[in-house]
């Protein structure tokens, strides 16, 4: 059996002078599975993954594979393997070379790295390739031959840098799931550092969400995307509206919040005890907003609960639905994903005063606070 690839970071701390990189974080990767780093640029997501490979050493805290710390650990000792955005292939190298490059500076004998180099490239559906120059490869080649370089001495862990940030929109989306196929294949810890959204959630078994050093939440792709814990999760992930209120009352359960504009929504509490007056954030998803053109202009509409009103400032149609983005007096923009069969049987248009709507039951409570992120999506 193959050595376990379990990897836990321990109260892990990274300083370069003033900057804390990497802010005292403790996470426990487990062995075999899919792990995403996430976050904005700067956030420490790099600096993480050298410090797992050896290729930064901690300033505090410590980084363990398989049970055993790895602290001081040359990279080569680790059982850890590195891809990288930009590939690194050597050009001056056929593709088999490049390939069989690390068995090479472990002393394999020629005849014995070929044949493991070809093995692997098969894997990755590029034997005919092998007598090729990189240069002579597109994009999506480069990028498999450089994953079988970095597979090919049998790591327990693989270290993917963006590994799919230099690839257009069409091969980033075949190479994510070629990503997961191998990763299932071989059955061996893959974690993965992107600032995509998308690109986590589609691929990790474990999402790790992460702001200025510290991590801000981990968790499965659905529960990170459908219960964020605070709002910045909610924000970055985008898919949802946060909602900012005031407690009014307590009903079964059920908070009245009450917005500084006056607005009113329900949310449930989920056991989280509140007293009046409150603030609490919670969020709603896009794709469960109602949206209703309304004749008179927002100002003249007696307030609903579980609402906003305001006028639309931007449609985009995404195929499947479509993004109605809506300006309402006094806070954020408000997004609706309608479906497009139901948006296209009543449109409104840009400038169109219109109410949002949606029911509590699809409210949920963020439990921190957490204000920073951007919107996206
Ligand atoms: P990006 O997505 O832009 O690569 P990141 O989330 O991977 O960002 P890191 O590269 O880990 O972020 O950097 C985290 C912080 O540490 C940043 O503020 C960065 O400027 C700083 N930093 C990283 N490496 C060094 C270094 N060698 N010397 C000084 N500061 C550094």
């Amino acid at each position: 059996m193959a050595q376990s690839g379990e990897i836990e970071l321990c109260h892990l701390t990274k300083r370069f002078d003033r900057t804390v990189a990497v802010d005292a974080i403790d996470l426990a990767i487990p062995h075999g599975s899919y792990c995403c780093l996430l976050g904005p640029s700067g956030c420490g997501k790099t600096t993480i993954l050298r410090m797992i490979a050896g290729h930064e050493t901690p300033t505090e805290g410590d980084v363990r594979i398989g049970g055993e710390s790895v602290v001081g650990l040359p990279p080569v000792r680790r059982g850890t393997a590195m891809m990288f955005q930009n590939y690194a292939l050597f050009p001056h190298l056929t593709v088999l070379d490049n390939v069989a490059f690390n068995l090479k500076m472990r002393g394999v004998g020629k005849a014995e790295r070929h044949q493991r180099a070809r093995e692997m490239l098969a894997q990755v559906r590029l034997d005919q390739f092998a007598d090729r120059m990189p240069s002579q490869l597109s994009g999506g080649q480069q990028q498999r031959v450089a994953l079988s370089r970095a597979l090919i001495t049998n790591p327990r862990v693989l270290l993917l840098d963006e590994p799919l940030s230099a690839l257009d929109e069409f091969l980033r989306l075949q190479m994510r799931g070629e990503l997961r196929r191998m990763q299932k294949e071989l059955g061996i810890t893959f974690v993965h550092v992107t600032h995509t959204q998308l690109e986590a959630i589609a691929v990790a078994d474990m999402v790790v969400v992460m702001d200025q050093g510290r991590i801000e939440q981990a968790g499965s792709a659905r529960e990170i995307y459908t219960l964020p814990v605070s709002a910045y999760v909610a924000r970055f992930m985008g898919g949802q509206n946060v909602l900012t209120g005031k407690v009014a009352s307590v009903t079964d359960g059920i908070a009245t919040l009450v917005s500084d504009t006056g607005e009113r929504f329900s949310s449930p509490l989920n056991g989280q005890v509140v007293a009046e007056g409150d603030v609490l954030h919670c969020c709603v998803r896009r794709d469960r907003v109602a949206l209703e053109r309304v004749r008179r202009p927002p100002g003249a509409l007696p307030e609903p609960t579980n609402a906003v009103v305001g006028a639309v400032h931007a449609i985009e149609y995404q195929g499947t639905y479509v993004k109605v983005t809506i300006d309402v007096p006094g806070r954020e923009q408000f997004v609706a994903n309608v479906v497009d069969s139901k948006f296209f049987a009543n449109p409104v248009d840009i400038g169109d005063p219109v109410v949002a709507r949606w029911v509590p039951e699809d409210v949920h409570l963020l439990t921190t606070s957490g204000q920073a992120g951007e919107t996206h999506g």
